[in-house]
């Protein structure tokens, strides 16, 4: 017994603390799949030995202590937390849990609703009027947040449409506060370009944001609204003496009650739906995670909750949540693992990128075993070693991301991460350009490591399609010796493929007609296959249209270049330098004596009846993207420049346009609406 009080007081210590670091400071140093885990295995300790469980358990409490920094709110009616199931299985144990105490085997009816990641909050409506906003604090105590809120622009001030009607005196909207996923990154992206840490998650952002004392602040934060539930409900203000005095203002129906607090003015999650029978619950649940990444703020599960209030009241509550409610949670997002050493490899371009080796582990559906470090200021500025414990997030289809480390658990034996003096692959030298936070190897083609990637890119599919040449097969052609530079793979023979590992000779067969039928192709697709630092497929088109012909860019000025649609400094000099190097212009010839594309007719003046035109497009467009606009304005001659000065000729100002339109009417260039855009492109045929 003494060993499982001693396990019980562990797992204590640990989730107190990692309450304080959520809650109080928001700022967790571990995921919640952990935490979730530590607490999972509390409250089953706890369950086989319920004489054991202490009133100040973390299991008996909700949240964390409201900061004393702000006036503190004792909620009339207390805000609890959510009981939690990961599995179908669980929810109907839920179910039954409810049908058993109830003891009616009655079809119960489900409001469902987005499990919204931000934090809840309390608004308190007196004679219609906000008057009050508080955190959730522990349940009982919140902070008081109120000049916060009234910076959130979803959140009305005054009820709508409550004016002489019979309405309550005193109404609790309680919902979720949150940031958007974009609101978060630009954040994020911010606070990384001071070298700060930034937020762990959009939760944390939103509970950092909102718990500030200087509201100002707040203000600045692009913070949303979701209603939920309803708290305390006051007596009804009768205007009519004769009424009775009654709370009986909102519906028997949670869901209609969401839609009751729509037509008072508060934003109601658009996913929010009713479903009849607990039938609809897996479907609700999967058509959320399907739709997860696509929604602008982040979730982390779906949330069920009875919809008959009567049956809410009389299912209650335990110590930290409703009965009558739950969390169906997603599987994690986000994990720990260790980092078990750091590889160097070397890009198409040479770039150095560390890549951490991590323990395999499970996260966002698959099993990830590395993810990139970037560069040294990444790592600097997450202060990563090897063997060191971190969070690691993978989310939808984007690539593991390492979140942070995980401080408080950095083992004796972490050893710095350092970076090679020489290229890994190649032994030759490497080069940090000015400027740039990547460490570069020097040798271009000459490097194994190189030369696979730049054949990798030739024979992608945005470049010549090589269907068949996998990265594997390139990686052992350069390996054997077969082929260095994309111009070999014109020479190489059905039986040299056949001869590699997994290669038939129908596979080769069919490899050597796809090598074949590379041959013809587009000067833009050549260029973009040579795989020129910065130069992606739209810069390699304007470069084709611009110059027609691959002379006049192996031959064109730093100047000459710029005037190139989307080429600035950098990458006129990448440019540059590409045709500089003698191993590049060998592999050029190679290619274009056998390679082929067709010439590109010179427009008239015609066909370009905007040349030398400068065009600034500023605003939203609603009848068309902004990149289509520049192409289409582009392919009429015109310059596209992304701002306004004395030489701009027109400014298109679409909705909200703001700075750019103010200075082109300061300097008198003439603007454009989007209509005047519209009817340009149709007297010149053009469609977007
Ligand atoms: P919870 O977040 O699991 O559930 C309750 C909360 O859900 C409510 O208070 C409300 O804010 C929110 N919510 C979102 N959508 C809702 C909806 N539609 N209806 C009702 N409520 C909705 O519970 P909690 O007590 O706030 O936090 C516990 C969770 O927080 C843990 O499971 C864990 O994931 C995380 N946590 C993590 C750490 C850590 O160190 N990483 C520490 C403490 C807590």
């Amino acid at each position: 017994m003494s060993n499982v009080k001693t396990q019980i007081s562990q797992l204590q210590q640990q989730i107190n603390q990692y309450n304080h670091e959520y809650y109080v400071l928001d700022q967790p140093s571990v995921p919640d799949a952990e935490y979730d885990r530590l607490m999972k295995s509390l409250l089953d300790i706890e369950s086989a030995h319920p004489e054991l469980i202490s009133i100040d358990s973390p299991s008996q409490k909700v949240g964390g202590q409201a900061l004393k920094s702000f006036s503190q709110v004792t909620h009339q009616q207390p805000m609890l937390s959510l009981d939690n199931v990961f599995s179908l299985e669980d929810f109907h144990s839920f179910v039954k849990r409810m049908k058993d105490r109830l003891q009616n085997n009655a079809t119960i009816s489900f409001c469902a609703e987005p499990k919204l990641d931000g934090l809840a909050v309390s608004l308190r409506y007196e004679n219609g009027q906000l008057i009050q906003a508080a955190t959730r604090g522990d349940g009982n105590v919140g902070e008081n947040i109120t000049n916060n809120i009234r910076t959130i622009k979803s959140i009305p001030l005054k009820l709508m449409g409550t004016s002489g009607k019979d309405f309550p005196s005193i109404v609790e909207v309680r919902g979720e506060v949150f940031m958007p996923k974009a609101s978060f990154d630009a954040l994020n992206e911010q606070a990384k370009k001071r070298g700060e840490k930034g937020f762990a998650n959009p939760r944390n952002a939103a509970a950092g944001s909102l718990r500030q004392l200087d509201s100002k602040v707040t203000a600045k934060r692009n913070l949303s609204f979701y209603a939920y539930s309803l708290g305390f409900v006051g007596e009804m203000l009768a205007n009519d003496e004769s009424k009775e005095l009654t709370a009986d203002y909102f519906p028997n129906s949670h869901y209609q009650r969401l839609c009751q607090l729509k037509t008072l003015g508060f934003p109601m999650c658009p996913e929010v739906k009713f479903l009849e029978t607990e039938q609809g619950i897996e479907e609700f649940y999967q058509g959320i995670l399907a739709k997860r990444s696509t929604l602008s703020y982040e979730i982390d599960g779906t949330v069920f909750k009875v919809d008959d209030i009567a049956l809410q009241k009389r299912l209650g509550f335990v110590a930290r949540a409703p009965r009558w409610a739950i969390a169906y949670k997603f599987p994690a997002e986000e994990e720990t693992t260790q980092i078990l050493g750091v590889d160097f490899q070397v890009g198409r371009t040479g770039a150095i990128t560390p890549v951490a080796r991590l323990a395999p582990i499970f996260v966002g559906g698959v099993t990830v075993s590395n993810a990139t470090l970037h560069n040294q200021d990444e790592i600097n500025r997450l202060s990563i070693k090897i063997n060191d414990y971190i969070t690691i997030r993978r989310a939808g289809d984007v690539i593991p991301q390492i979140v942070a480390v995980q401080a408080h658990k950095r083992p004796s034996d972490a050893i710095d991460i350092s970076f090679p003096k020489t290229c890994p692959v190649c032994d030759s030298a490497v080069v940090k350009p000015e400027g740039e936070a990547v460490l570069r190897c020097t040798a271009g083609l000459f490097c194994a490591a190189q030369r696979k990637e730049a054949i990798k890119h030739f024979a992608s599919r945005k470049a010549h399609d090589v269907d068949g040449l996998g990265d594997k097969l390139v990686e052992q052609l350069v390996d054997e010796k077969l082929i260095n530079t994309p111009a070999d793979l014109f020479q190489l023979t059905e039986i040299q493929i056949s001869t590699m590992e997994r290669m038939g000779k129908k596979s080769a067969t069919n490899l050597i007609i796809a090598i074949e039928n590379a041959k013809s192709t587009t000067l833009a697709k050549f260029i973009y296959g040579l795989g020129i630092r910065e130069v992606g497929e739209a810069t390699a088109a304007n470069l084709a249209n611009h110059f027609y012909t691959l002379a006049a860019i192996e031959n064109a000025s730093l100047e000459a270049l710029q005037e190139v649609p989307d080429v600035g400094e950098i990458v006129a000099k990448n440019i540059i330098s590409f045709f500089k190097e003698a191993h590049n212009l060998a592999v050029v010839s190679g290619l274009s004596e056998v390679m082929s594309w067709p010439t590109i007719e010179q427009k008239s003046a015609d066909e370009q009846p905007l040349a030398e035109q400068i065009f600034v497009l500023t605003g939203t467009l609603t009848q068309m993207g902004r990149a289509e606009a520049k192409t289409a304005l582009q392919t009429l001659g015109a310059k596209v420049s992304g701002s306004v000065s004395k030489k701009t000729d027109y400014v298109v100002a679409g909705d909200k346009a703001g700075s750019k339109l103010t200075k082109a009417q300061d300097l008198g260039v003439k603007v454009l609406t989007e209509d005047d855009l519209v009817a340009l492109f149709a007297k010149h045929e053009v469609t977007v």
